[in-house]
């Protein structure tokens, strides 16, 4: 039996970096909640990406909870999401309240189609935010979004947890929207176990989601609460893991993207394309993500399936927000007349993009697709 392949799973460096930081807190008796891992980790995170602010918690969806709250997004109030994501990042605009108004991708990178956005404002008014995401750390539109937003002052949410390290024009990914969100979840780029950093434009928004963070508290020597807290802070071990995987993120990225660059030498020819990547855009390449060619004979589940016998793990495309149960009843805005998140979701593929993987599993993994046709 050969070894398993992962998607995506967690890569702590040769060195031990993490550990050391860890075991740093460990004997500073610094476990939590704060500590010098938080800060420094949030520090190397502004430098490494550019950003004015950030704010170090448990997970990405709870920054993209903080977001919506410090974006002023409450009851009954539309916000406007991306519709090929995963689903933590629409469900934070239901914690609020409001209501999500799901928007269709284009086919230039997967992500929302600026059109579409057009059309929504057109149909829906202008919402209290929007949140586009980078889909499988492919950068979105953002020119052509970030001009919309900026037209109507709709404050822009960017979902960036799959694309730490991708860039536009580049400058990274997560500094063009007033809110960036990042994630460390295990099966990311980088990972804490389990976290997520709220980037932002405003020192203000950074104050106000640090005290949201850590339940609420007024700067009084007693309790003091004057609005409703979270315990999202992430803790100062979290962060030690944090420091250690960013010496090695660099690295990281590069075998993702030799990775992605193996996959299409060796899938060469075969009725497929890869996702496309827009103009002035860098990907990380976290997920190499392929589309079927229509009427080429073979299912997406057919190769899933075949890998999955073979001990390797691959996935669909992520199913859109609209065609969720869960969502049922949630507006839906498409530019074209058919959806075009719903034909990447029939005919797309994550192929599985471990950093751990060497070239020649890669070789082998194509081997066992070029069966399939
Ligand atoms: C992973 C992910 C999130 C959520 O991050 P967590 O840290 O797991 O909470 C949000 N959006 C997208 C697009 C993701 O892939």
């Amino acid at each position: 039996m050969s070894d398993h392949i992962y998607l995506s799973s967690p890569h702590m460096s040769d060195e031990g970096y993490e550990l050391e930081y860890v075991h740093d807190a460990f004997q500073k008796n610094w476990i939590a909640p704060l500590g010098e891992n938080v800060n420094e980790f949030e520090n190397t995170m502004k430098a490494y990406i550019g950003a004015k602010n950030a704010v170090a918690l448990s997970a990405g969806t709870a920054a993209l909870h903080l977001s919506m709250i410090c974006a002023g997004v409450g009851r009954g109030d539309k916000v406007f999401c991306q519709d090929l994501t995963f689903s933590a990042s629409a469900n934070p605009i239901t914690y609020v309240g409001a209501e999500p108004v799901f928007i269709d991708s284009e086919r230039e990178t997967w992500n929302m189609d600026p059109a579409a956005l057009k059309k929504a404002i057109a149909i829906h008014g202008i919402p209290k935010a929007v949140v586009v995401v980078h889909l499988y750390g492919n950068p979105a539109k953002l020119d052509e979004i970030c001009e919309i937003c900026d037209t109507y002052n709709i404050p822009l949410i960017e979902d960036a947890a799959e694309a730490l390290g991708s860039a536009y024009h580049g400058r990274k990914c997560g500094t063009f929207g007033k809110y960036g969100i990042l994630s460390f979840n295990g099966n990311k780029i980088i990972t804490t176990s389990g976290g997520g950093m709220m980037l932002c434009k405003d020192g203000s928004d950074a104050r106000h989601a640090l005290k949201l963070a850590t339940q609420a508290r007024e700067p009084f020597l007693w309790y003091q609460h004057e609005e409703i807290g979270y315990n999202y802070r992430m803790s100062n071990i979290c962060a030690g893991i944090g420091r250690g995987q960013m010496k090695v993120i660099d690295n990281r990225i590069k075998q993702k993207q030799a990775i992605n660059r193996a996959y299409k030498e060796y899938l060469a020819g075969l009725p497929l394309t890869f996702q496309p990547v827009t103009q002035n855009a860098e990907a990380n390449c976290w997920l190499t993500s392929v589309l079927l060619d229509k009427g080429c004979g073979v299912d997406p589940l057919e190769i899933t399936d075949m890998l999955t016998k073979e001990n390797i793990e691959s996935r669909p495309i992520w199913k859109p927000m609209h065609s969720q149960p869960v969502f049922r009843d949630a507006a839906y805005v498409t530019a074209e007349d058919t959806a075009v998140a719903d034909d990447l979701f029939n005919r797309g593929i994550c192929l599985p993009s471990d950093t751990k993987m060497s070239l020649e599993d890669v070789e082998r993994v194509c081997r066992i697709i070029r069966t399939m046709f």
